[in-house]
């Protein structure tokens, strides 16, 4: 069961799953309202959404078009729908929800231009709009879907669905903690119980969690300041926290959240210009990549990156993408792996001619070497999942930095390794030991003194080419599939669980 529906989200991005995730709760409101189960109209609902995605959609394009930027055409029917489950549902009796929802449609939108620094947009756009509809036209948002206890089993079991996916399960169990002992904490002894039903069953704690916490370019980066932003908007969203007179809603909670996230996390977007285009092995291409400004990250570390596509697919205009050169060099560099039935974006970026341009955004990711340098390390790379350990090697090379390293790069043909010369150095200078595991065709004199490893990768022979495996911290980067088959083997190896380190390449 958990390998199907891992195989199904490895299908599917994580914006393409959100706002699968949203529209499903948009339609069980509308199926909710028609049983006259609640207080939803469902054409008010309708109504809503059609104003709320073409608020949004034509603010997008005006703002996309003036300033000339790219944009995920996924990522404003997002907001669009968050927006439409959370605004009080259009009512033609009263046209201050109409402008509601119109207002908060383009604020958010706005937001997203203006609202930034260092090209970064700041506030979660939802919240804006939020608060600014309520500010502007004393029309709140209602937050119906965490109020209407009929979809909590969709909002949760789908939340859980989206969480999984972008691994943020810990950093929501962190909100809901903190948001129940804040009220807890809050509430007198004799209505804790009260408390507890009313934010479990009648709140916007499961919805604003998963479809608004995990928006990932507002919130912070690193996992511990990952934390501290979900117990801020955890705390600050309990029913009873408040300044004097004035209460937090969720949206402002988000809002107060969003300037820790900003000053907490690496700042701004990047634009690169393509200086170069290299086959690095069969089906991989590295792309050169000059940055308007110097690139501050760890070697292991990923961008993500949103390119401006006339049309795209249903996997959307953005990817995470390691970079694979050293933190030091002039050049930002990534390694592609491409497909034959290759996505909308693949095919954009194979496109592109010297001096285009793409953004990268968010330098994350915590695949980084450990700080004491003599820790004995394995990596292990399966096909593109060399690129992390392209960037740590070159890094060390540059340095000058010795660690005492084995590399298994596992492919399944000879034609798939990359960075051979580098790696080559990289024995030569640094004393790193190579092992080439092949599955396939292993191609011919090509190895030198490197170990070669035919067949497929099994406890056997990794033990033969580490016999040292359980002294070694052990770093794991690849497609999904080989990570988890790895770190099976390796933990039937014996190798303890916290010194193994994966870098999983979600979508390959
Ligand atoms: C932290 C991190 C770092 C990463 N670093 C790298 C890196 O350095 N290099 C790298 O190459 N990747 C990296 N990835 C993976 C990368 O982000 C993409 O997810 C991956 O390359 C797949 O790209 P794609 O979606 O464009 O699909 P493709 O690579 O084009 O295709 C992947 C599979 O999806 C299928 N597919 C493609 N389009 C569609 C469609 N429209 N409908 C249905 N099926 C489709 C293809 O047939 C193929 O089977 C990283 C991922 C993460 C999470």
């Amino acid at each position: 069961m958990m390998k199907l529906i891992r195989r199904s989200l490895n299908g599917v991005t994580m914006y393409r799953l959100m706002v699968y995730y949203l529209g499903v709760l948009f339609l069980g409101g509308v199926a909710v309202g028609m049983m006259g189960a609640a207080f939803l109209d469902p054409v008010g609902l309708v109504v809503s959404l059609v104003l709320s995605v073409a608020s949004a959609w034509v603010t997008n394009r005006l703002f996309s078009f003036f300033l000339k930027l790219p944009t995920n055409a996924e990522s404003v029917h997002i907001t669009a729908l968050i927006l439409a489950l959370i605004m009080p549902p259009a009512d033609f009796a009263d046209p201050m929800t109409l402008a509601a929802i119109v207002l908060a449609s383009v604020a958010a939108i706005a937001s997203k231009f203006i609202l930034t620094l260092g090209h970064k947009h700041i506030f979660n756009p939802v919240a804006i709009g939020a608060v600014v509809a309520g500010v502007g036209l004393n029309t709140p948002a209602l937050w119906w879907v965490g109020g209407t206890p009929q979809l909590l089993p969709l909002v949760i079991l789908g939340g859980l669905l989206v969480a999984y996916k972008i691994e943020r399960l810990g950093m929501i169990a962190v909100y809901i903690l903190s948001n129940l002992a804040a009220v807890l904490l809050t509430t007198p002894p004799g209505m804790m119980g009260m408390a507890l039903q009313q934010t479990l069953l009648y709140s916007p704690l499961f919805f604003a969690g998963f479809a608004m916490l995990t928006e990932p370019l507002t919130a912070a980066h690193g996992r511990w300041s990952r934390h501290v932003y979900a117990a801020i908007v955890g705390v600050l969203s309990s029913s009873n926290i408040h300044i004097g007179t004035m209460y937090f809603s969720p949206e402002m909670a988000f809002l107060v959240a969003n300037i820790y996230a900003w000053a907490a996390s690496p700042k701004g977007r990047f634009k690169m210009k393509l200086i170069g285009v290299e086959e690095i092995a069969a089906n991989c291409y590295e792309f050169v990549f000059q940055s308007d400004r110097a690139l501050k990250f760890r070697a292991g570390q990923y961008l993500d990156w949103t390119l401006g596509l006339s049309g795209s697919d249903k996997r959307g205009n953005r990817r995470p993408f390691t970079i694979a050169s050293a933190p030091g060099a002039s050049a930002v560099r990534v390694g592609v792996k491409f497909n034959p039935q290759g996505s909308a974006f693949k095919r954009g970026l194979l496109r592109m001619q010297e001096g285009d341009t793409i953004y990268g955004s968010q330098i994350a990711g915590t695949f980084v070497l450990p700080r004491q340098r003599e820790k004995k390390l394995l990596f292990i790379a399966g096909g593109i999942g060399i690129t992390p350990f392209r960037s740590m090697i070159a890094d060390l090379l540059e340095r000058g930095e010795k660690r005492d390293i084995v590399l298994v790069y596992a492919n399944r043909s000879a034609d798939e390794i990359a960075y051979r010369e580098l790696l080559t150095r990289a024995r030569n200078e640094l004393g790193m030991k190579v092992v080439y595991a092949v599955s396939g065709e292993p191609g011919s004199a090509i190895y030198d003194d490197v170990t070669l490893v035919q067949g497929r990768m099994d406890e056997t022979n990794l033990r033969e080419c580490v016999p040292d495996l359980d002294e070694r911290r052990v770093y794991v980067s690849g497609a999904s599939t080989m990570v988890s088959g790895f770190l099976k083997m390796l933990r039937k190896c014996g190798v303890r669980r916290r010194w193994i380190h994966t870098d999983a390449f979600a979508g390959l």
